[in-house]
């Protein structure tokens, strides 16, 4: 995770600090190339908080990131999961430049429920961030993520694949909401892994080149085997 690990929003799901983050650290593009290279890594997801306090998000972090590995392990592929940069097309382009193979941005949850879960976050938005990640082509390959349990109903949790799938994503990830802290947002419902496989089936039946769909799932979890499966397809 890069840019630091205070956020400057509060989603009620996830566990990262909220608050005023740090400055930048001008050696961080390097650093985290020279820990891909150390560890000898094949595929490397990077992410960060959202900075909504910089002018571009921390775009140019995350591009800096993407070419310093480039050059420092250039057999490692490089996914990027990214904030929505406040709707900033400009920003998602500067990332988007920098030719990562995949580039993820997560739609979390369904429309309804942005409000209670994730102050801040816009699904519109969201839509057009993944719009334009699908647009850009260049190899790209557009990529969301979407966690069940926090209350949506199964027409919602629908939609919201047809949304995604309607804005060109072909790889999406499905997986079981847990409550970090009792002031995160209660589990509504707990779904059995059967169901997971039901949205796998159903998602991939829309069109979705792979769904990787289990209670465990996060965008990252064995990311390098997701995108495998993606391009055996
Ligand atoms: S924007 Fe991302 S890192 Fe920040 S609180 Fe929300 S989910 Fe967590």
């Amino acid at each position: 995770m890069i840019l630091g690990d205070i956020c400057t929003r509060g989603c009620r799901y996830c566990a990262v600090g909220k608050g005023k983050p740090p400055g930048l650290d001008p050696n961080e593009p390097e650093n985290v190339a020279k820990a891909a290279a150390a560890m000898e890594l094949r595929h490397a997801v990077i992410t960060s908080v959202n900075r909504d306090d910089l002018p571009d998000g921390g775009a140019s972090v995350f591009a800096a990131v993407t070419r310093e590995i480039r050059r420092k392990r250039s057999s490692c592929r490089v996914e990027l999961l990214i904030p929505d940069f406040q709707g900033d097309a400009r920003a998602i382009q500067i990332v988007l430049d920098a030719t990562p193979e995949i580039v993820g941005h997560n739609i979390e949850t369904v429309p309804r429920l942005y409000r209670t879960a994730r102050g801040g976050g816009v699904y519109e938005v969201s839509l057009a961030a993944l719009r334009q990640i699908s647009a850009f082509g260049n190899g790209v390959v557009p990529k969301t993520g979407l966690m069940l349990g926090l209350g949506e109903t199964d027409e919602e949790i629908l939609q919201v694949m047809r949304d995604v799938y309607s804005c060109g994503v072909k790889l999406l990830t499905l997986g079981q909401y847990l409550r970090p802290s009792s002031w995160h947002l209660p589990v509504a419902r707990y779904y059995h892994p059967d169901e997971f496989e039901r949205w796998k089936q159903i998602g991939e039946d829309l069109g979705f080149i792979h769904v990787e769909s289990g209670p465990l799932v996060r965008s990252s979890y064995l990311a390098d085997r997701q995108f495998a499966k993606f391009a055996a397809k």
